[in-house]
């Protein structure tokens, strides 16, 4: 088993507009192919709405509808399959929250192509984690990490979500909202599995 270390850890935070976040601050940004990709579908559906059902046109934008679809499907794949390895050859252990991603998805209607992706990636990632020895850690969902500082420990009652940016009203540090969450998955996660390594030791 690879021992874990800060300094080898990586703490990610799900992200609506770039798919995840991480506590060093680096982020994988959706590919714009798949952006473009999936406003030429929406654009498809819209020409389907106006056409007659059963007419040759309409069978023809079907046909290209199913096509694109599978083809924004594979890119997805290709996309997780890529992202996941690159982490966990990079990475000793990995936090993450431990998201109800169905009930968030369910509350962004069109959301990006990604959103339904990232709990594949999540297995994606425990499985290539497992396969070298490693650990994916997984936080308990109702852990604040969006709300505390992760400089000082101060929770805040609440932090806009419109806000990419917020002060610690306590100690003064300027965050950014999702690398400040990703920080507190990463110590939350690390102190998860520091308390489990004592446990096992002195059983
Ligand atoms: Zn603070």
């Amino acid at each position: 088993m690879v021992e874990a270390a800060a300094e080898t850890t990586l703490g990610l935070k799900y992200s609506m507009a770039h798919f995840y976040v991480a506590d060093n601050g680096e982020l994988a940004d959706p590919p714009r192919w798949l952006k473009q990709s999936q406003e030429k579908l929406a654009k498809i559906q819209q020409r389907l709405n106006r056409m007659q059902p059963g007419s040759k046109n309409y069978e023809e934008a079907v046909q290209k509808y199913r096509l694109l679809h599978e083809h924004i499907a594979n890119q997805r794949r290709d996309f997780i399959h890529k992202e996941s390895s690159r982490i966990a050859n990079g990475w000793d252990a990995v936090c993450v929250r431990a998201d109800a991603l169905d009930e968030m998805a369910r509350n962004v209607p069109r959301g990006n192509a990604l959103n339904s992706g990232y709990g594949a990636f999540r297995e994606c990632l425990r499985y290539k984690l497992a396969r070298q020895g490693k650990q994916l850690i997984v936080v308990n969902r109702y852990v604040l990490t969006t709300r505390t500082c992760s400089v000082c420990g101060f929770v805040q009652d609440s932090v806009s979500y419109r806000r990419r940016i917020w002060s610690c009203p306590k100690c003064g540090a300027a965050h950014n909202r999702e690398v400040n969450a990703a920080r507190n998955i990463k110590a939350q996660g690390l102190a998860q599995y520091f308390n489990r390594q004592e446990l096992r030791e002195s059983a």
